[in-house]
């Protein structure tokens, strides 16, 4: 309670909320939907509609912890999603490939569920492309358990945190390819499980940093759609040098699947800033973006980013 008396109503958080767009409801508005968590009411819509994209809580002057508030309250609303969830937990627990004693004092690379099972050409020859640069592990098929937090599903979402922490922890540095992925290790896992600070960077940042990797089109070719869970997690900026949307696809994982309307209306400013923004490639980086960014584009146009990486020493004999 002491954290939501922090607001002060300045609606600065109404500028930057996607629901609110969409329906132009104070309820389903950030700072309408502190006022109903103080009443101690908040329920259906106003908390369901929420994309949990973090963009209220990155603006806030006030530090109103906003995100993590909604977060907590969707165990109320546990059995929304379940047939799909049943689905979705039933893949995860087939796939525990890995010990924590096979990621001591390695370099990780974490993929994502999109870039692996959506596009594992793509990510296949990523990782060939790594290989020639420096040791790593490549870790596939390993949910970070946000589509259960979302859901609710508290129980089975700490089941496989508690996993991943136990093998993430080992590695000397993980670097993540997923937006929404990287967003759960390194905003929702410390808001559940103490821990200490887990090695994790955004791998895109690192590649292009460490100067190991380059763009293979040119930045002025390729319109990035940067994922709400990036764009809030303080990442350096470094998408600014191509062209980019600044704003939510629409999806928010299990969102746009049930709020269909509203996600095509959020999605409207970004569709209309790449048809106009003269790019020839479009590209994003996190699971939830693609399926939105299919069903606005046609089949086979939406690309993982990483498919547009090549070498440092290859772009220069390019060159
Ligand atoms: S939650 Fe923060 S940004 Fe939103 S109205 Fe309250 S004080 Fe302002
Ligand atoms: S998490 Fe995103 S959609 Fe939800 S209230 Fe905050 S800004 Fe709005």
């Amino acid at each position: 309670m002491k954290t939501l008396e922090r607001c002060a109503r300045c609606g600065k958080c109404l500028t930057v909320c996607p629901s609110f767009w969409a329906t132009r409801l104070e309820s389903c508005s950030p700072r309408g939907r502190v006022a109903q968590l103080k009443e101690g009411f908040l329920e259906g819509a106003a908390l369901l509609n929420c994309l949990l994209c973090g963009a209220c809580e990155a603006v806030c002057p006030n530090e109103v912890p906003v995100f993590t508030h909604l977060l907590a309250t969707r165990r109320r609303y546990k059995a929304f999603y379940t047939p799909l969830l049943r689905k979705l937990l039933g893949f995860i627990r087939r796939q525990r490939p890995l010990r924590p004693s096979d990621t001591a004092g390695k370099t990780l690379l974490f993929l994502g569920c999109a870039e692996t099972i959506l596009y594992p050409r793509a990510a296949e020859a990523f990782l060939e492309k790594i290989k020639a640069l420096f040791p790593f592990m490549a870790v596939k098929r390993l949910c970070c358990g946000l589509p259960l937090v979302a859901s609710g599903e508290e129980e089975a979402f700490l089941e496989i945190a508690k996993e991943n922490l136990a093998l993430l922890g080992q590695a000397e540095k993980v670097l993540v390819f997923c937006a929404s992925c990287l967003f759960t290790f390194k905003k929702i896992y410390p808001l559940y499980l103490p821990q200490e600070q887990l090695p994790i960077r955004d791998g895109f940042s690192y590649l292009l940093e460490q100067g190991l990797f380059r763009l293979k089109v040119p930045a002025s070719e390729l319109f990035f759609q940067v994922p709400c869970h990036l764009r809030h997690l303080g990442v350096e900026p470094w998408w600014e040098e191509l062209k980019y949307y600044p704003g939510c696809c629409g999806q928010g994982g299990l969102f746009g699947f049930r709020y269909r309307q509203e996600a095509r209306r959020i999605a409207i400013p970004l569709k209309k800033a790449f048809l106009t923004s003269g790019a020839r490639f479009l590209a994003t980086s996190c699971s939830a973006c693609f399926f939105r960014l299919h069903t606005l584009f046609p089949k086979g146009f939406v690309t993982p980013l990483l498919a547009y990486l090549e070498p440092s020493e290859e772009w220069k004999d390019i060159g």
